[in-house]
């Protein structure tokens, strides 16, 4: 469709511009035909009736008029009408009707002619007139030309051939010129309306097409506009439920309306046990407070706090640790209506940072109880000592000697635990300190030093669990003795802890290709697959939520991975007991001096120079190395020992470590800077012998000798010494 914008007619034509014009005589065309072809048929039998007043009225002209109706005029208006059916007609009908109009007029004006002093013929004039401006769909342009010329030709017409009078022809003129002037008016508004309606109707369609359109860009508009609201409506749902964290809402008062899926995942409960209940019901009763104070807080226009901890009850009734933070929705007055909140699960973190300051404890605690160890092996030594001087003298009575015997045995006892502390404190962790290890030995240590867990505590509650050893005898491997007995430590106890009714746990050891393996079975309660696929990862934990929990594997682990080993589980199934394997690989073994007792060798007296600022450990020594039959001399520091070094000839010197000034490092060192080859050194230790296996070889040192001394490693030690040079 074509609009138009401007709206001008031609006040004089009623013509529109260009092609408007030609679109509105097509509507027009269109519109009129119908009525055009009923006024043409209505017309041409109203000239034939008038046919009967002609028989009435003029019957001395009756040829001439029949003629007239019906072999011109009628034919005329009757082939006009057929005509109108053809495609042409369109172009020329506003032509063809204009000569139906005249002809039809002039048809009367002769007959007005021939029968002046009938005035029927007059009113017949009339009929034409109105039917050619109102009833035949002519155009007013048209319209007026043709009633005109009607006119102008009645008014000669009536001159020229007829006698009536002057008066007569001036009153009939007056009337059909005023009739003319009227019906031209008439048209001339009717046709000018007619376009006006045309332009408003056109207008209108014009607006409602606009209108169609905006309509139909508005509904694309809100289509897309719909569209995106669902997209992100989607987008932000699946935000929330796949979240790894809780989204949550509540109202002012505390009442859980909306909780994201996650809840369930995290926490247990159903959704609908959850919706409708109050959110501090399910924090621990020690962060309620808490919470609570957060809620105010964020709350406050200045809005201090941003987040929270606390616990919170999953549904099998464990505490998880959450951090939530939240903002509140205000209502209208200002209020708060309700907060929207993020939780996450921060349990894991919350328990490492535990296990971290548990860990920093216990590293503490080691770092304290070697020192204590140290000062206390200082201690044995000279209990220990003396005792054995004192059981070498004949004088003295027998029973004095049972209690002294037995003062030994107990003091042999603390030396032991004492250097079990300090392998547990595991000081270095190096591989080029490995030393040969006697695995069936460290397993029989571990059984001793966790006695209190399997014994003592369940004996104490009527429950027992048996310890079994089924060992091989495996060669010594090379590895750090203290780590893996935390290895083991740690593997016993995890087998004790799974039994808490009691049970059995059998040791076996033995040789599998180039591996050593130990296996660590017990009955206890087993684990499921999650423990199984876990048990190795730091923090996994069965036993609840406790510093320094689920690190007794990992750390096994890890340590057994450093001795290039294998740690696995053997076997296991829920109340089915576990079985783990531990292997090692195999190296060669290395003879250990301390332990060899060269008896029935020769024996060779030895110059020995003693060096020690201990004076209780000073008199020992004197003695010991006199029971020993060597010549011994005592020095309580570093430089009177190098004093003495340069005055006589020495074999071996035998030097404590920690010294004020010149420490027994220093000692050696100068000592191997002058004498090398000709004097030994051996150094005191009352720390474990691996620890200071990197200083032996770095200060040329020859031997160590772990405090507290006994006479037979002392004697073994001058022998070696003595008979290498
Ligand atoms: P923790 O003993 O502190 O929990 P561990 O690393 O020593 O940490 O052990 C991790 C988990 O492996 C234990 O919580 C337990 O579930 C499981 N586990 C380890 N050893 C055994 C065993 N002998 N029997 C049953 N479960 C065990
Ligand atoms: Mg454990």
């Amino acid at each position: 469709m074509i609009f138009y914008k401007d709206t001008d007619i031609n006040k004089f034509t009623l013509s529109f511009k260009g092609q408007r014009e030609k679109d509105y005589q097509a509507y027009y065309f269109k519109s009129s035909l119908k009525i055009f072809r009923v006024a043409f048929l209505f017309v041409a039998l109203l000239y034939g009736l008038f046919g009967f007043l002609d028989s009435e009225i003029a019957q001395e002209h009756i040829e001439l008029f029949y003629i007239i109706r019906f072999w011109v005029v009628i034919p005329l208006l009757l082939s006009v009408f057929a005509f109108s059916y053809l495609k042409i007609f369109e172009k020329i009908w506003q032509w063809l009707l204009f000569l139906s109009f005249i002809v039809g007029g002039w048809g009367i004006i002769i007959m007005i002619v021939k029968m002046p002093e009938n005035i029927t013929y007059y009113a017949g004039l009339m009929l034409v007139f109105s039917a050619g401006y109102f009833l035949i769909k002519l155009r007013f342009i048209f319209a007026t030309l043709a009633g005109w010329l009607t006119l102008i030709s009645f008014i000669i017409a009536v001159i020229w051939y007829s006698d009536i009078t002057y008066e007569l022809i001036i009153a009939y003129s007056f009337f059909y010129i005023s009739a003319n002037l009227i019906s031209m008016v008439a048209a001339y508004y009717i046709e000018f309306f007619d376009r006006k309606n045309y332009l408003l109707t056109n207008q209108l369609n014009q607006k409602k097409a606009e209108l169609e359109e905006s309509n139909k860009n508005l509904e694309s508009e809100v289509k897309l506009r719909t569209q995106a609201l669902a997209d992100s409506e989607k987008k932000f749902r699946t935000l929330v439920e796949k979240a790894s964290d809780i989204i949550y809402s509540i109202s002012s008062n505390g009442i859980i309306s909306y909780v994201s899926p996650n809840w369930t995942a995290l926490l247990g409960h159903d959704i609908e046990e959850v919706q409708g209940k109050q959110f501090i019901d399910f924090i621990h009763s020690d962060d309620v407070n808490n919470y609570l104070n957060f809620l105010r807080k964020i709350s406050e226009p200045d809005k201090k706090q941003n987040y929270v901890e606390y616990r919170i009850q999953n549904k099998n009734g464990d505490w998880k640790w959450h951090v939530s933070s939240a903002t509140p929705q205000f209502g209208e007055d200002g209020k708060v209506i309700s907060y929207i909140g993020i939780a996450r699960d921060i349990s894991e973190r919350k328990h490492a940072e535990k296990a971290v300051i548990e860990s920093q404890r216990l590293s503490a605690i080691g770092e304290m109880a070697s020192a204590v160890a140290h000062d206390f092996n200082n201690s044995l030594q000279a209990i220990s000592g003396n005792l054995e001087l004192a059981l070498l003298k004949p004088s003295i009575p027998k029973e004095i000697k049972k209690y002294l015997a037995t003062i030994q045995i107990s003091a042999t006892d603390a030396a032991t635990r004492v250097q079990l502390l300090q392998r547990f404190a595991g000081k270095k962790k190096n591989a080029s300190n490995y030393q040969p290890v006697k695995l069936n030995k460290v397993i029989s240590d571990v059984i001793v030093q966790a006695r209190p867990m399997w014994k003592d505590e369940m004996e104490a509650n009527g429950l027992h669990i048996s310890i079994e050893t089924c060992y091989e005898d495996i060669p010594e491997i090379l590895g750090n003795d203290g780590e893996l007995r935390s290895v083991f430590y740690n593997v016993v106890k995890n087998s004790i802890e799974a039994m808490p009714k009691g049970g059995k746990i059998i040791f076996k050891t033995g040789v599998k290709g180039n591996n050593v393996f130990v296996h660590i079975i017990d009955t206890g309660i087993g684990m499921n697959e999650e423990a199984k696929t876990r048990l190795f990862q730091p923090f996994f934990t069965t036993k609840g939520f406790e510093a320094g929990r689920g690190l007794g594997m990992s750390g096994a682990y890890s340590i057994i991975q450093e001795h290039k080993g294998n740690i696995k589980i053997l076997e296991t199934a829920p109340n089915q007991g576990t079985a783990i394997e531990i292997s090692l690989p195999l190296t060669i073994k290395e003879s250990s001096l301390e332990e060899d007792d060269i008896n029935g060798n020769s024996f060779k007296k030895g110059n020995i120079l003693w060096v020690d600022d201990d004076a209780m450990i000073r008199e020992i020594a004197g003695e010991m190395l006199q029971v020993l039959g060597h010549d011994g001399v005592i020095a309580e520091n570093g430089y009177q020992a190098l004093e003495l070094i340069e005055k006589r000839k020495f074999d071996l010197v035998i030097t404590d470590i920690g010294m004020p000034d010149m420490n027994g490092w220093r000692l050696a060192e100068k000592i191997k800077e002058k004498h090398f080859g000709k004097i030994k050194v051996a150094v005191i230790t009352g720390w474990n012998k691996q620890l200071n296996d990197e200083d032996k070889m770095k200060y040329g040192v020859d031997y160590i000798l772990v405090k507290p001394i006994k006479l037979a490693n002392l004697k073994s030690l001058i022998n070696n010494a003595l008979s290498s040079e």
